[in-house]
């Protein structure tokens, strides 16, 4: 398996993050990254999100940090000085 395409890296980047890609898909994988910004750049956006998913076990924000977060942009919206 040589030459992905951009699309066939997206269908690889589960298994590739994930580790559960074969050595052939990860050597295929690696070469088109070489050649690839955007495949690159998608990768390592994506590398960060596995990492939350890993550390909490779900994507979406706790519920805690969603209140926080609207807190402080109801407050920002009420008082822009502060
Ligand atoms: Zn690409």
């Amino acid at each position: 398996m040589t030459d992905l395409t951009c699309d066939e890296l997206d269908a690889l980047l589960a298994e590739f993050l994930d580790g559960t890609i074969t050595d052939d898909q990860r050597d295929a994988a690696l070469a088109h990254l070489a050649t690839c910004d955007a495949c690159t750049i998608v990768v390592t956006e994506m590398r960060g999100v596995g990492a939350l998913f890993r550390q909490h076990g779900r994507l979406r924000l706790p519920d805690a940090a969603r209140a926080r977060i609207r807190a402080q942009l109801e407050a920002a919206e009420q008082d822009p000085t502060s």
